[in-house]
């Protein structure tokens, strides 16, 4: 018997979508030039680039000059941050961020707290939300950047960006998103929203790997990080990735089809009933992250006295991919940050699962999951010292 495959990690990474490869593939091939070519295959090249790049910002409601690519979603972090810092010339060291920011955030704080700058972890509460009266509360004259991701990865609860961003507004500070996970998925406009700087990322967004975009409102100044060429606008030197930038503005396009077509409404039915499915037929299982504020393709639990990574790995056994909370980092086995940011403790966090579905996961696809799930985590909890209660 064929074992069913169901790939529920889409928050690590997603599918190329078969249009975004057929958009990209010519880009290798005989559209290969460089953008910065004058002859017609560096024209060509170029008119591809602009037109990726007119679709990304037209995704967000930004212009096309907003729109600078990167690397990754990663490097666009670092850009923001990094570049935001050393470009201020009002001598503000204070800089905050949340306790939940993916590590791209998260170290770069941590980096520049090392080279004289003052940063800030703001606590979150146990949805792993920033409540805006925590940022007022440590806001001050001298802040100089306020960095809060729009979606966490780990437990898809959603922030209130727009208080958020509003507080920093109304104190002078710069406002930076990491909308890595929301990117594609929840509509976003930064016409209206009080963001100067937001990051995506094409591979979480059904577009490929290597290729991310940081949006910096008109008239924000950065200070390059990657120095050379002057290509984006000087502000990320090295040739456009062209085949990447193409097939990003593929996704940027595919998402907004998916809006129309109705693929949230369809997603959030049917995680809802991946959610409420796996904390009936588990007992001591709860929902991490918030019940509505949350991803419409994101689910996470915690399965109390169970190990995730074994779970983890019977799962994958059975033709499941997902993820655990605890990231297994050189060897020792930490539970997840935002976990513990969250207030849950080391054993618990060690039970946490992540099932995040994508645009190819169907209603049978959960029913699958459903039928596998319960019993993996009775044998493992026949074998472990739980006795339930
Ligand atoms: C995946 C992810 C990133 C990093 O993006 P890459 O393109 O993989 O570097 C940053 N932030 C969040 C929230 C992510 O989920």
């Amino acid at each position: 018997m064929e074992v069913r495959k169901v790939y529920l990690d889409h928050s690590a990474t997603t599918p190329v979508a078969e249009e975004v490869f057929g958009a990209m593939a010519p880009y290798f091939t005989e559209a290969m030039g460089n953008p910065n070519s004058l002859h017609q295959w560096g024209r060509e090249a170029r008119r591809a680039v602009d037109e990726g790049r007119e679709s990304v910002a037209s995704l967000i409601g930004a212009g096309a000059a907003e729109i600078v690519f990167t690397g990754s979603g990663s490097a666009a972090d670092n850009l923001a941050i990094k570049g935001a810092a050393y470009a201020d010339k009002s001598g503000r060291k204070h800089i905050i961020t949340s306790a939940v920011e993916h590590h791209a955030i998260m170290d770069t704080f941590k980096w520049l707290g090392k080279m004289g700058y003052d940063a800030t972890f703001l606590p979150v509460d146990e949805f792993g939300m920033v409540s805006p009266d925590v940022l007022r509360n440590a806001i001050r004259d001298d802040t100089l950047i306020v960095s809060v991701m729009h979606a966490n990865n780990e437990v898809g609860s959603i922030n209130p960006i727009e208080e958020l961003g509003a507080i920093c507004r109304e104190r002078g500070a710069l406002f930076h998103t990491d909308a890595v996970q929301t990117a594609g998925h929840v509509p976003i406009d930064v016409s209206k929203l009080p963001v100067d700087m937001l990051t995506m990322s094409a591979h979480k967004m059904y577009g490929p790997k290597g290729i991310g975009a940081l949006y910096i409102r008109r008239g924000i100044k950065l200070v390059p990080i990657v120095h050379g060429g002057g290509q984006e606008y000087g502000i990320r030197s090295g040739t456009e990735n062209t085949p990447g930038i193409v097939g990003f503005g593929a996704a940027a396009r595919l998402a907004e089809r998916l809006r129309e077509e109705g693929e949230e409404e369809r997603i959030s039915r049917i995680r809802d009933k991946l959610l409420d499915g796996i904390i009936e037929r588990i007992p001591d299982s709860f929902v991490t992250g918030h019940r509505t504020k949350r991803l419409p393709f994101h689910c996470s639990v915690c399965v109390k006295l169970i190990e995730g990574e074994g779970m983890l790995l019977r799962m994958d056994y059975a033709g499941i991919g997902v993820s655990s909370g605890s990231a297994c980092t050189s060897g020792s086995l930490e539970p997840s940050h935002v976990l513990l940011a969250m207030g849950l403790d080391h054993a618990t966090a060690h039970g946490s699962v992540r099932l995040t579905l994508g645009k190819g996961t169907t209603e049978e696809d959960i029913d699958y999951v459903l039928e596998k799930f319960p019993p993996i985590v009775e044998t493992l909890r026949k074998m472990s010292p739980y006795k339930g209660g």
